[in-house]
């Protein structure tokens, strides 16, 4: 069986695009990065979230001669122009600080009314070979941002993002649920012919 591996230390990302590659009738070996420990982290250097999902994906290619798949993700802001971007994990000055981020954000947005709290998390899923082959594909989620936080799933900005259509914030949402209409669900799902493709 063929292997990809997915640059990602997350089981819930590898699970995702685990069943995502299986419903669309890929048999593949997806491992993440954890199996191969010795490989270091990649400085993302890029300042877009498509630069930085090939930088990745690329630097794990090489490193072990495998095709790779990583992604980069954030909340992109109407009103901030697409702030915090690729800063989402770091708004609040600490890396991976969810709770600083949110709530940073939240008081920057406080005199802002609803109609102008649109709002949504991008994604960018890179494919890239050994040989230097490379695609990158997006999804998107649009919505609005809330007032104040709702909701216990999720991660990140999730309590405050209710996609279009919805009542529910991303955190009120069950994971399946969220997987379906998610910017990452989206990218991972528009990856799936580049992966038949190149990778069989
Ligand atoms: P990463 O690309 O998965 O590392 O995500 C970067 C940052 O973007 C995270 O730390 C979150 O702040 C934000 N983010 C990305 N995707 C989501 C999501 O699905 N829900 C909430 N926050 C997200």
């Amino acid at each position: 069986m063929k292997r990809l591996i997915l640059a990602t230390r997350n089981a819930g990302k590898i699970t995702e695009l685990h069943a995502i590659l299986a419903d669309a009738g890929l048999d593949l070996d997806l491992v993440g990065a954890d199996a191969y420990p010795d490989i270091p982290d990649v400085k993302e250097t890029g300042v877009t979230f498509a630069e930085n999902a090939l930088l990745k994906a690329h630097a794990l290619a090489r490193a072990t001669g495998l095709p790779a798949v990583a992604d980069d993700s954030g909340l992109c802001v109407d009103v901030l122009g697409g702030a915090p971007g690729i800063f989402s994990a770091r708004w609040s000055g600490t890396h991976g600080d969810d709770q600083a981020n949110l709530d940073l954000l939240l008081a920057q947005l406080g005199d802002i009314d609803t109609p102008h709290r649109g709002a949504y998390f991008a994604c960018a899923a890179a494919l890239a070979l050994p040989d230097g082959t490379e695609r990158v594909v997006e999804g998107r989620l649009n919505g609005i941002l809330r007032h104040t936080p709702s909701g216990t799933n999720g991660f990140g900005y999730d309590p405050i993002l209710q996609p279009d259509g919805e009542t529910r914030t991303c955190a009120e949402l069950t994971p399946a649920e969220k997987n379906a209409i998610s910017h990452r669900g989206k990218a991972f799902r528009a990856l799936v012919p580049v992966v038949r493709e190149l990778v069989g």
